[in-house]
C-alpha cells in the first residue's frame, strides 16, 4: 500500500514537472515573438537627489505586454531569455530604446538626461560586443554618459578578463557603471579594487528595514560612508515612505528611487512628470 502510495506521489511530481517544462517552453516560444512582434515596452521610474527633490535620471525596466493582453514584468521571462540566449536580442533592443528616450528627454531638458538600462550577465559572454554599444550611441550622436549600465555582484564573483575588458569598453567611452543590489550578493568588495564603478545601489530590502531595525539602518549607513570615501555615489533602491526617506536623507545618501517619488511609468506619462519636477 505504501508503495503504491509512493508510486503514485512520483508520479505527480513527475506530471508536475511536465506541466511546468511545457509552461516554460511554451513561454520561449512566445517570447521569440516579442521583439519582432513589438510587444516589448520600457518603463522608467525616476531617480531623486535627495538634496533638492528634483529628479536627476531614470532607471528603465523592461515590460512584456503579452498576446493575452497581461503586462508581464521582467521576473517572470528573464530567466526564460538567458537561458535561450534570447536576451541578447532583447538586451539590445533595451539598449536602443533607453538611448533614444535619453536622446529625446536630453534635448527637452537642455541638458544631458541619463538613463539606466539593467544588463544581466549574459549579456557580458566572450561572443557580445561591447564595442557595438558603444558604436550605437556614436551613431545616433548620443554622449555616452547619458547610459549608465546596472550590473549585479554576481557578474563581478568570478571577474574573468572577458568581464573585465566589456565593462572597460563601456567605461573608455564615457558610460557609467552601476552596482545593483549592492549588498545581497557575494561581495568580496574586492572588486571596487579593480573596477571604476560610478554608483552603488543599495539593496531594497535593506531599504525596507531601516527605519525600525537596527542593523540595516547601521549597514545602509556603512555602505554609505564607505563608498563615498572611495568617491562613489550612492542610490537608495524601493524608497516608499517619508520616513526612509528622511532616514536615508541624515545618513547622506545622494539619490533615492521608490514608489514614494514614483513607480515606473511609461514614457508618454514619464514625460509628463518629468516636465514639472526635472530638478
Ligand atoms: P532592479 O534593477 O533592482 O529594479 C528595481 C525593481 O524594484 C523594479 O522591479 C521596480 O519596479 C521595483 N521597485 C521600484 N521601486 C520600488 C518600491 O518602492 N517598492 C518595491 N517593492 N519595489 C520597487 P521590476 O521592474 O519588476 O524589475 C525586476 C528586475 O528585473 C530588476 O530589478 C532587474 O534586475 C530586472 N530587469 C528589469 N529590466 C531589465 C532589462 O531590461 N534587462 C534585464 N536583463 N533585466 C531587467
Ligand atoms: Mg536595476
Ligand atoms: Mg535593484
Ligand atoms: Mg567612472
Amino acid at each position: 500500500r505504501s508503495k503504491s502510495g509512493g508510486r503514485n506521489q512520483l508520479t505527480f511530481f513527475e506530471a508536475n514537472m511536465q506541466a511546468a517544462a511545457i509552461r516554460r517552453l511554451k513561454l520561449l516560444a512566445e517570447l521569440r515573438h516579442a521583439v519582432p512582434d513589438g510587444q516589448l515596452e520600457l518603463y522608467f521610474q525616476p531617480i531623486v537627489d535627495l538634496a533638492t527633490g528634483g529628479i536627476v535620471k531614470a532607471e528603465a525596466l523592461l515590460r512584456w505586454r503579452h498576446a493575452s493582453g497581461a503586462l508581464l514584468s521582467p521576473d517572470t521571462f528573464i530567466e526564460v531569455a538567458e537561458e535561450s540566449g534570447l536576451i541578447h536580442e532583447i538586451g539590445d533592443w533595451v539598449f536602443r530604446t533607453a538611448a533614444q528616450q535619453s536622446k529625446r528627454w536630453s534635448e527637452l531638458l537642455g541638458r544631458d538626461f541619463q538613463i539606466s538600462i539593467n544588463k544581466s550577465p549574459v549579456q557580458f559572454q566572450p561572443q557580445t560586443e561591447a564595442a557595438d554599444w558603444v558604436a550605437h550611441l556614436d551613431a545616433i550622436r548620443l554622449g555616452p554618459r547619458c547610459i549608465n549600465v546596472e550590473i549585479t555582484e554576481g557578474l563581478l564573483l568570478n571577474l574573468s578578463d572577458t568581464v573585465m575588458d566589456k565593462l572597460a569598453t563601456l567605461q573608455a567611452s564615457g558610460m557609467q557603471v552601476s552596482i545593483d543590489d549592492f549588498g545581497t550578493g557575494y561581495s568580496s568588495m574586492s572588486y571596487l579594487k579593480r573596477l571604476d564603478i560610478d554608483y552603488l545601489k543599495i539593496d531594497q530590502s535593506f531599504v525596507k528595514e531601516l527605519v525600525h531595525d537596527n542593523f540595516s539602518r547601521t549597514i545602509t549607513e556603512t555602505i554609505i560612508v564607505m563608498a563615498h570615501k572611495l568617491g562613489l555615489k550612492v542610490i537608495a533602491e524601493g524608497v516608499e515612505t517619508q520616513e526612509q526617506c528622511d532616514c536615508l536623507g541624515r545618513a547622506g545618501c545622494d539619490f533615492g528611487q521608490g514608489f514614494l517619488f514614483s513607480r515606473p511609468l511609461p514614457a508618454a506619462a514619464f514625460e509628463g512628470l518629468l516636465a514639472g519636477r526635472a530638478g
